[in-house]
């Protein structure tokens, strides 16, 4: 059996056009264009790749991105005063801070300055709590990629057993929330999924996962999940991106998976993309909630 790859890319390309016309409505009644603020802290190369990336899908859909850059020897007082700065910024829509922060910087207390009207990347405890009661304000944006990505090529999750591994604050932990309500956001055909949250401690890991019908991946490991984890005909989402001698690769062995399952997402090229899409839509709704 040869799997279907599912195209991230594709899909983001889709919904940035959306959000591009959805914009252009914005701008002409507004009279203004979405800001969306970056604050980038130091200089690791990653992050100012994927800050990079996010600039120029902002500029893409009409989004006006704003890239303050601090040093790394910033403090969290330093920070904090920024954000200040831009919660104050009436023309500011969204505002990240890219994580990671230096070692000195108190990443939650950050985080959790930030006005959480402007949150896009949906951290704040406030915006959290609401996604817990099934009434976000804003969907965080790698699980909300997801969940768009396996909605396009028609993967229900209703009735479904789902299996998340990873139960980190930014993927697992929202990705299982979202997925075990009876509306996820996107619908309830969306959602209403059985799901079980794995993570290091879990025991027989692998017999757990091979009794999923769509399998999340969000570890960090290279090629972590091998053939005799996957349900023959499942469907298994990738979230890792893993910088190895051989390039980036994911938490997935994707040609084993490909033999096994009926759909895969690659790296790059499958969730990552998305995550990116769904920030320019969040900052979009932050825009038109500010009006
Ligand atoms: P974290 O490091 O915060 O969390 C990793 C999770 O994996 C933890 O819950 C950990 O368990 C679990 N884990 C680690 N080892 C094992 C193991 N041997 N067996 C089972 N579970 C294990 O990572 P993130 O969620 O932030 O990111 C995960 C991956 O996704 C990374 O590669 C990251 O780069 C990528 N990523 C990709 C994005 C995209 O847009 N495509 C966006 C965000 C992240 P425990 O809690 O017990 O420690």
């Amino acid at each position: 059996m040869t799997a279907q790859r599912l195209d991230g890319k594709a899909i983001s390309k889709q919904i940035q056009a959306e959000t591009k016309t959805k914009v252009a409505e914005f701008v002409s009644q507004s009279g203004r264009a979405p800001v969306l603020a970056a604050v980038l802290v130091g200089d690791d190369p990653a992050s100012q790749v994927y800050v990079r990336n996010k600039e120029r899908a902002c500029k893409r859909v009409g989004i006006e991105s704003r890239l303050i850059r601090m040093s790394g020897e910033s403090s969290t007082e330093d920070l904090l005063a920024k954000v200040n700065e831009l919660n104050n910024a009436p023309e500011v829509s969204g505002i990240l801070v890219q994580l990671p922060l230096p070692d000195q910087c108190d990443s939650r207390t950050i985080l959790d300055a930030i006005n959480p009207n402007k949150d896009v990347d949906a951290f704040h405890p406030h915006n959290v709590g609401l996604i817990s009661q099934g009434r976000p304000r804003f969907l965080p944006c790698t699980p909300h990629g997801i969940v768009q990505m396996l909605r396009r090529y028609d993967i229900e999750t209703t009735g479904k057993h789902v299996c998340v591994i990873g139960r980190s604050d930014i993927v697992g932990k929202p990705m299982a929330m979202m997925l075990g309500q009876r509306d996820s956001g996107l619908g309830p055909e969306m959602a209403n999924a059985t799901v079980t949250l794995c993570h290091s401690r879990t025991a027989n890991l692998a017999e757990i996962t091979k009794q999923a019908d769509i399998l999340i991946a969000a570890i960090g490991r290279p090629n972590f999940v091998t053939p005799d984890m996957i349900k023959p005909g499942a469907t298994v989402v990738d979230v890792g991106i893993n910088r190895t001698d051989d390039g980036l690769v994911g938490d997935v062995d994707f040609d084993a998976a490909m033999e096994v399952a009926s759909y895969v997402t690659p790296v790059p090229g499958g969730v990552g993309p998305l995550t990116v899409a769904m920030l320019l839509e969040n900052t979009l709704m932050a825009a038109l909630q500010g009006q």
